[in-house]
């Protein structure tokens, strides 16, 4: 039977590391912020904005929000961005995506600067996850699975690993992440033939292909560490990812979803924030 890694005990160990960070900057009169600037009222953007609402100030990280109504203009939001950007009281900008269709979300993204970019986003965070440089920042869900094979021990150095899913904001960047904790990597994507057979042949697995339950029994076997990074609802309005957990029996460990690699994520961000403080702290006091 699979262990079940779950992502609570993950992120309540990144979340003492950041308050342990968050209390030395208020020794120093420093309170890190984040700025979450959102388009319209989606309900799924509201739920995540207030949950990272309550995990900053659970934190000690002061959260400015930015709401502005759906059809705002290019310029608004622009405006928005630029005042976060220039505040240096703000050390962090999340800005809650998709944005209604009438905007153009790549202009809107490049106005965010590099050492603000706590969800990694900006083409200089992606830049430095690829040089290996501290560039930015990782985006929060490959940086999260990240998160998970460290606080299991799991060391990747010449391990085969297989992520499904090339997108800029999991698996491209995960894939990175991973070679530069010297793993063996393929990334796989729809064109990729085999893909039973690739995965299969994984030591560790990064299931992000975005697909309801895809991966069932005939894609494991014994030993493998199986990470699900996809987020769905079934007909039943239930959550569930892309592997059909109780199939991932042979593997070694698998993730759930909900309360796996998800759980992480916010946790991943608040950091981030802590982060982008001290690195802009320590470049006013070098000005
Ligand atoms: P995208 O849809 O942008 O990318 C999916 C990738 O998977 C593509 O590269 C695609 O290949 C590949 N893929 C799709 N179907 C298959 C298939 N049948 N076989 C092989 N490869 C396939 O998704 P994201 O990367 O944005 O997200 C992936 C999942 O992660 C989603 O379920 C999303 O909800 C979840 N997610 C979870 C987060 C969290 O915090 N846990 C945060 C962000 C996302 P191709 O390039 O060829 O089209």
């Amino acid at each position: 039977m699979a262990e079940i890694w779950k992502g609570g005990p993950v992120a309540a160990a990144l979340n003492e590391e950041t308050a342990a960070r968050v209390r030395a900057f208020q020794e120093q009169g420093i309170r890190p912020a984040l700025a979450i600037i959102r388009v319209g009222e989606k309900p799924d953007d509201i739920s995540y904005e207030n949950g990272a609402c309550r995990r900053a100030e659970a934190l000690g990280i002061t959260v400015f929000r930015f709401t502005l109504p759906a059809n705002a203009s290019q310029r608004e939001v622009e405006e928005t961005i630029d005042h976060a950007a220039e505040d240096p009281a703000i050390h962090g900008i999340l800005f809650l995506r998709p944005l209604p269709r009438h905007m153009d979300e790549e202009r809107l993204v490049r106005r965010i600067p590099p050492q603000k970019d706590v969800d990694g986003v900006t083409d200089l965070s992606l830049a430095g996850v690829f040089a290996g440089k501290e560039l930015g920042f990782a985006p929060c869900t490959a940086q999260a699975c990240m998160e998970v094979l460290r606080h299991y021990g799991v060391d990747c150095r010449g391990k085969r690993v297989v992520v499904v899913g090339r997108s800029l904001v999991v698996g491209r960047p995960a894939a990175m992440l991973l070679l530069a904790q010297n793993a063996t990597v393929t990334i796989c994507h729809t064109r990729t033939e085999n893909l039973v057979d690739r995965v299969r042949e994984a030591d560790i697995v990064i299931a992000a292909a975005g697909q309801r339950q895809m991966f069932g029994r005939e894609y494991f076997r014994s030993g493998q560490i199986v990470l699900d990074v996809g987020i769905h609802f079934d007909e039943n309005g239930k959550m569930c990812g892309d592997v059909r957990t109780a199939e991932a029996e042979e593997a070694q460990a698998v993730t759930p979803v909900p309360g796996g690699v998800g759980s992480v994520t916010t946790a991943v961000l608040m950091s981030h924030v802590t982060i982008a403080a001290g690195r802009q702290t320590k470049n006013r006091k070098t000005e």
